[in-house]
């Protein structure tokens, strides 16, 4: 196909995407964004597949196949590989629940890394190392493309719970970290620099290059997101996004193909926009994610509060909200389980009819993906000006009648405020322990993602009140129609 064609429809994709990812910054037009960068992915791989030097590589080497017609045919391959990735993506998307998105997106990222690994190697097996910003394009590639998979695997198995990590310590962590990092940037040196053709004459030292480069790489993506736990998991999930993004624009530049640098880098900036983002609203430096704050020692329950949390029927419940004037929902993880979020709407209405003043506190990592909170209640309809942040809301906590905690427990935590030895200190929180009472919604005396426990549920002004969120929201609805 005419080279000139070929960057007016990678052009045409690049606008798609732009315009997609502007479109996603907004709840109302996210759908529309979805779909424009959809189809500015279907513009660019269509584009790609048609692109002459792609098919070549398959149809010209017809005696790899024995003379086989079909297996000679590089369409075929590309057909059969598009079937079975959209037969596991059609399954997969119709029997993921919402809370299970987040480690589905977690291992989207891996495999976005995964892609740009295999890309720089496949180039390197080619024997097209190219020019040596090429080669240092293809070794940042196998790098960030490397930590990208493994780190991004690490936090899929943290998320999904299938793998804990609990009693993982890595001594010295930075240490180890930052031995990994220069070995790793010295076997990029050694792959682009050192050639038979150089006067040095060390081709080996090449091949040992990428080899090393690859599996240094592997390493520190483990060793990197492994003691990561507390507040810091949603930061690093979102900057193992960008690094997926930034892994692709360096595989742009390796192999030459713009439409992979310009998609490359929106997921790149955009990711780290939004780690920089969540940093702030985590109360972290950018610095501190890096090198620092990785984690922190998890405060076991055996410590434990010193008292009992009291409970709480739904009758005397009700009595409480029906003489309320001002209620403040907090919601979390346990909201999206119990996909609670209508029945949630239901009593907002109910006590608004009572006459309530009624606002929810949105915490910038309540649930397990940012935005998880507004997505659910913008789905059950709940206006978009009652959705306030914490920092809004906490200046006027001390003036709530009733804070109804549904299903969060870590962005509630004081000890965020108050202990300096729990793993969640400096987190900024919803302050639910300041309004005049606060009813937790729970099942039980389960911890939150962090592990740890929560003072919260034995303040004087707390009472629990046990039993899936959304059947407690239900039966204090009911409670309002009697
Ligand atoms: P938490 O995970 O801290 O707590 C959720 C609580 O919900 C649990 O204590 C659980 O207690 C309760 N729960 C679970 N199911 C139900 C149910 N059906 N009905 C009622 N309650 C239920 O949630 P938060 O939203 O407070 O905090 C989010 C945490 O996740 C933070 O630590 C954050 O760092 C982390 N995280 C956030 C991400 C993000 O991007 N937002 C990504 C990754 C991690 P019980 O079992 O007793 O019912």
């Amino acid at each position: 196909m005419n080279d000139t064609l070929i960057k007016i429809l990678y052009m045409i994709s690049c606008i798609f995407f732009i315009r997609g990812i502007k479109l996603l910054g907004k709840t109302d037009t996210a759908r529309k964004g979805n779909a424009y960068s959809a189809v500015g992915m279907l513009i660019a791989c269509v584009t790609v597949l048609i692109q002459k030097d792609v098919m070549s590589a398959f149809s010209t080497d017809a005696a790899t196949w024995g003379g086989n017609p079909l297996l000679s045919n590089g369409y075929c391959w590309i057909i059969v590989a598009v079937l079975i990735g959209t037969i596991i993506g059609a399954i997969w998307s119709k029997k993921v629940q919402m809370t299970g998105m987040p480690e589905l997106v977690a291992l989207f990222n891996g495999f976005g890394g995964l892609s740009s690994l295999l890309v720089a190697l496949t180039q390197y097996i080619a024997a097209a190392k190219g020019d040596y910003f090429s080669a240092v394009s293809l070794g940042l590639t196998i790098a960030i493309g490397a930590v990208a998979f493994t780190g991004s695997l690490v936090a899929w198995g943290k998320l999904s719970g299938k793998m804990t990590f609990k009693g993982w310590v890595i001594p010295a962590k930075n240490a180890v970290n930052g031995v990994l990092c220069v070995l790793g940037l010295a076997s990029i040196v050694a792959y682009s620099f050192f050639t038979a053709e150089n006067p040095f004459g060390f081709a080996e030292i090449e091949k040992c290059g990428v080899i090393a480069c690859t599996a240094i790489f592997l390493l520190l993506g483990f060793t990197m997101v492994i003691p990561i736990g507390g507040g810091d998991m949603p930061v690093i999930i979102s900057f193992l996004n960008a690094l997926s993004g930034l892994a692709a624009a360096f595989a742009g530049f390796a192999i030459n193909n713009t439409v992979l640098v310009v998609s490359g880098c929106l997921v790149g900036a955009s990711g780290l926009i939004l780690t920089l983002i969540m940093c702030k609203a985590m109360n972290r430096t950018f610095g501190s994610l890096l090198f620092k704050s990785f984690g922190g020692q998890k405060k076991k329950g055996a410590a434990g509060p010193a008292k009992e949390p009291k409970a709480m029927s739904v009758e005397d419940a009700y009595m409480i909200l029906e003489a309320a004037k001002n209620v403040v929902f907090v919601p979390g993880y346990g909201m999206a389980v119990a996909q609670a979020q209508h029945a949630v709407k239901e009593l907002c209405d109910k006590l608004e009819e009572n006459g309530a003043e009624v606002n929810f506190a949105i915490h910038p990592v309540a649930g397990r993906m940012p935005g998880h909170m507004n997505v659910l209640l913008a789905e059950a309809n709940v206006p978009y000006e009652q959705l306030k942040t914490a920092d809004e809301m906490n200046p006027q906590m001390s003036n709530v009648d009733v804070a109804i905690v549904i299903g969060a427990n870590d962005v509630v935590n004081p000890d965020a405020i108050n202990d300096e030895s729990s793993p969640l200190y400096g987190m900024p929180i919803v302050n639910a322990h300041e309004a005049r009472t606060v009813f937790v919604l729970k099942r039980g005396k389960g911890t939150g993602f962090s592990g740890v426990e929560n003072p919260l549920f034995t303040n004087d002004n707390t009472v629990m009140i046990y039993g899936d969120a959304k059947a407690t929201v239900s039966a204090l609805v009911s409670e309002f129609n009697e």
